[in-house]
């Protein structure tokens, strides 16, 4: 861009729009300093983007790195895992853990029903020892 001023005026004039002529000039150049701000700013957004998508993989990585402990082979003799359910045998804890939600999925609620039938059963015993108390107390 150029800028072509022909002055006829005094020395004050020539001064104030020389003034003016550096306002705008700086005004162009921090207008420059923000848009290279801006792009830079894109670019590192992009960058980061791109490491966030890629975190997913990098974790697969990491986990196929990781060693794969076989319970089964390590610690309990084979067959040693058995769904109580039907009786089948597993190698790995893993195995039945899968085998137990696959095909016994209302196992963790009969469980529960089972906890709280022994703690009803629980309070109606202490009830009955409080009367049996009572009772002798008589
Ligand atoms: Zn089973």
């Amino acid at each position: 861009m150029s800028l072509y001023i022909k002055i006829e005026e005094p020395k004050s004039t020539r001064k104030a729009l020389l003034v003016g002529k550096i306002n705008v000039l700086n005004a162009l150049k921090r207008c420059e300093e923000h848009n290279e701000i801006r792009a830079k700013l894109k670019t590192r957004l992009q960058e980061l983007n791109s490491i966030l998508s890629s975190l997913p993989e990098k974790i697969d990585e990491i986990k196929g790195m990781l060693p794969v402990v076989d319970v089964g082979k390590v610690g309990f003799a084979a067959g040693r895992l058995r769904c109580e359910m039907c009786g089948k045998f597993f190698k790995t804890e893993r195995g039945l853990r899968l085998h137990m939600s696959k095909q016994h999925p209302v196992e963790t609620t009969k469980k529960e029903e089972v906890e709280s039938a022994a703690t009803a059963l629980d309070r109606i015993e202490k009830q009955i020892e409080m009367i049996e108390k009572e009772m002798t107390q008589l």
